[in-house]
C-alpha cells in the first residue's frame, strides 16, 4: 500500500487554488494595482487581496469537490482558466453572460480565426499539465463522515480569514467593492463560473416562449404605389471614428465620399457584440428595455414586412442573424456553394453576384434585402479583404496583437473598412441600377465598434457601461435613389440631423415609414423621416 503518496482531497483544493490566483489572474491582479499602486501603505492590503479571493475562490471550489467529482472539476476549471487567462491577459476581454453566448455562438471559422501558438501554450502550461498532475494523484480514502469533517473544517478556516481580512481592510474594502466593480470581471475562475451559472439559469427559466405578435394592425398605407426596394447592409465592429466619412485622417471611404449619401456621425450601438445588438438593431424594443427573451421570442421588423407583403431576404456572411432573420428566406454565404466569391474566406461581395436575378424574379411588391457582413470582424483583420485592398502598409499579419504595432494593427483594420467602402458603393450602384422601376435606399449600420489596443483594451463585448466609446460610436450611412418620392421623404428634415445623437433604437421606425406601413406601433420620434403620410402622426401631434 503506498498510502504515504496519497493526499487529501483539501490538499489537492488547496493546491489547485494557489495555481489559479498565481498564474492565471495577472489581469485582475494588474488591474488591483493599477487603482492601488504598489507604494508601501497599500501593501498589507494588496497582498490581503490575494488571501481574500485565495480563500472565495477555495470555498467555491470545496463546494463542487467531492471524493468522485474532485478530479474532473478541477481538471475542468484548469482548463477553462488558462483559456479565460488567454483571453484575458491578450485583449483584455472578460468572460460575462454574453461572452457565454458568443462562444457558444462560434462557429468553426471564427475559431480558428482565434486560434495562436500562445494560446497553446497557456492552455499546455497552465491548463494542460496542471490537469495531468490531478489526475495522476490518488485521492486518500476515507470514510464519507471523515471526509465531510475535514471539508467543513477548511471552508470554516477559509471563511474565518475572509472575514477577518474584510473587517481589518474594511476602508479598502468598501471603495474596491462599490467603486472599482469592474474589476471583479477579471477573477479567474469565480468571474467565469457566475456567468455560466447565470447564463444556464436565465436559459433554463425561459424555455422556448410562443412567438410575440406585434403591430397586428399593420398594412401598407393605400397611398402607395411606388415599389421600395431597400437594401440593409449589417456592418460587422466598424467603429466610427474610423470612416473618413466622420474625419478619420486616413482616406477610408475614398468611394462613399464621393456618393450623394448621408452619412450620420453620432450614432451608438444598441450593445457592444453581434448577439447583442443584431436582434436589438431590428426589435421594437430599445436599448433601455433591452431584453434578450423578450426579443427573441417577439416579432421584429422582417416579419412586419413580410407580413404586409414585402419580399424580405437575408443573405449572410457572418455567422448567423442571431435569429432575427428566422421566419424570412434566409441563405448562408459563408459556403463557396452560395458564394461564388470565395479565396482565403467567402467575400461579402459575393452576396451581390445574384441579387438582380432575385430582384427580376419578384415582379410586384416592395422588397427588403438585409446582407449581415464579415465586415471587420476581428483579431485577424488582415484576412477580412482581398489583397487588392491593402492600400495602408505594414499590417498586423497575426491575431497576436503584442507581436505587431499599434500602426500595424490599425493598418489591417484600416484596409478591412476600405472594402467595405467598396462594397457599399457596389451596393449603392446596384441599387441606382434599379431605381427607374424602384424607390430604392441603402441603410448601412456597423453592429457594434471595436478597441484598438486604447489603454490595453483590443476587440469588443465589454459591458456597455465600462465599454469605451470605441466599441459604441458605429458609421451608420443611408442613400437615396432621386426617384424616391420626394413627397414621401423630407430629405432637409434628414439632413438636419446628421450629427444628432442617434441611435439603433431608430431603424425600426425609419424602416417602417419608409415602407409606409401604417400600425398602431410606430412611433414618429424615433422614425428619422418622421414619414408624413402615416395616420398615426397625427395622433402623437394632437397628444403633445
Ligand atoms: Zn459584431
Amino acid at each position: 500500500m503506498m498510502l504515504t503518496d496519497s493526499k487529501s482531497q483539501s490538499w489537492l483544493i488547496i493546491i489547485s487554488t494557489l495555481f489559479l490566483m498565481l498564474f492565471t489572474n495577472v489581469a485582475f491582479f494588474k488591474g488591483v494595482v493599477g487603482v492601488y499602486p504598489f507604494v508601501l501603505e497599500n501593501i498589507a492590503f494588496l497582498i490581503s487581496v490575494f488571501i481574500l479571493f485565495y480563500c472565495l475562490t477555495a470555498i467555491i471550489l470545496s463546494l463542487f469537490c467531492y471524493r468522485y467529482t474532485i478530479k474532473p472539476v478541477l481538471i475542468i476549471i484548469l482548463l477553462l482558466s488558462s483559456f479565460t487567462a488567454y483571453f484575458m491577459d491578450s485583449y483584455s476581454s472578460i468572460i460575462d453572460e454574453t461572452m457565454i453566448e458568443n462562444i457558444l455562438q462560434t462557429n468553426m471559422q471564427e475559431a480558428i480565426d482565434l486560434f495562436s501558438i500562445k494560446q497553446v501554450l497557456y492552455v499546455f502550461f497552465l491548463g494542460v499539465l496542471p490537469s495531468l498532475f490531478i489526475y495522476k494523484t490518488t485521492i486518500t480514502k476515507t470514510s464519507l463522515l471523515r471526509a465531510t469533517i475535514s471539508k467543513i473544517k477548511l471552508i470554516g478556516v477559509l471563511t474565518m480569514i475572509s472575514v477577518a481580512i474584510l473587517w481589518l481592510f474594511s476602508d479598502y474594502y468598501f471603495s474596491f467593492f462599490r467603486e472599482h466593480r469592474s474589476l471583479r470581471y477579471y477573477i479567474n475562475p469565480v468571474y467565469y463560473m457566475m456567468s455560466i451559472s447565470k447564463y444556464a439559469t436565465r436559459s433554463y427559466r425561459h424555455p422556448e416562449l410562443p412567438l410575440q405578435k406585434i403591430a397586428t394592425d399593420a398594412e401598407i398605407s393605400s397611398g402607395d404605389d411606388d415599389r421600395e426596394l431597400i437594401i440593409f447592409v449589417i456592418g460587422e465592429t466598424a467603429r466610427a471614428d474610423h470612416f473618413s466619412l466622420n474625419g478619420y485622417k486616413k482616406k477610408t471611404n475614398p468611394l462613399l465620399e464621393k456618393l450623394n449619401i448621408i452619412n450620420f456621425t453620432n450614432v451608438s450601438s444598441c450593445g457592444t457584440s453581434t448577439a447583442h445588438s443584431v436582434p436589438c438593431m431590428f426589435s421594437i424594443y430599445t436599448r433601455d428595455n433591452y431584453d434578450k427573451n423578450k426579443i427573441k421570442n417577439t416579432e421584429n421588423i422582417l416579419d412586419i414586412l413580410q407580413k404586409v407583403g414585402v419580399n424580405v431576404l437575408w443573405l449572410d456572411n457572418n455567422s448567423s442573424s442571431k435569429g432575427v432573420a428566422d421566419r424570412v428566406p434566409y441563405q448562408d454565404f459563408r459556403t463557396a456553394e452560395n458564394n461564388p466569391l470565395c479565396d482565403i474566406e467567402c467575400r461579402d461581395e459575393g452576396m451581390l453576384v445574384n441579387l438582380q436575378d432575385y430582384i427580376d424574379s419578384h415582379p410586384t411588391g416592395d422588397i427588403f434585402i438585409a446582407l449581415h457582413q464579415m465586415g471587420n470582424h476581428g483579431p485577424a483583420y488582415y484576412k477580412r479583404y482581398p489583397k487588392a485592398f491593402e492600400k495602408f502598409t505594414p499590417t498586423c499579419k497575426t491575431n497576436q496583437f503584442e507581436s505587431c504595432s499599434k500602426q500595424q494593427i490599425s493598418n489591417a483594420y484600416d484596409n478591412a473598412i476600405i472594402y467595405t467602402d467598396y462594397f457599399l458603393s457596389k451596393v449603392i450602384e446596384l441599387l441606382k441600377n434599379n431605381s427607374n422601376k424602384f424607390e430604392s435606399a441603402l441603410f448601412y449600420a456597423s453592429d457594434h465598434g471595436e478597441s484598438l489596443g486604447e489603454n490595453g483594451l483590443y476587440l469588443h463585448g465589454l459591458p456597455y457601461m465600462m465599454a469605451p466609446d470605441a466599441q459604441k460610436k458605429i458609421p451608420f450611412i443611408l442613400w437615396f435613389s432621386e426617384s424616391f418620392d420626394a413627397d414621401d421623404i423630407n430629405m432637409h428634415l434628414l439632413k438636419s440631423k446628421v450629427n444628432t445623437p442617434l441611435s439603433h433604437d431608430n431603424i425600426f421606425h425609419t424602416l417602417l415609414g419608409l415602407f409606409e406601413v401604417n400600425t398602431h406601433v410606430y412611433e414618429k420620434t424615433l422614425d428619422l423621416t418622421e414619414y408624413k403620410n402615416s395616420p398615426h402622426n397625427s395622433n402623437t401631434d394632437d397628444n403633445r
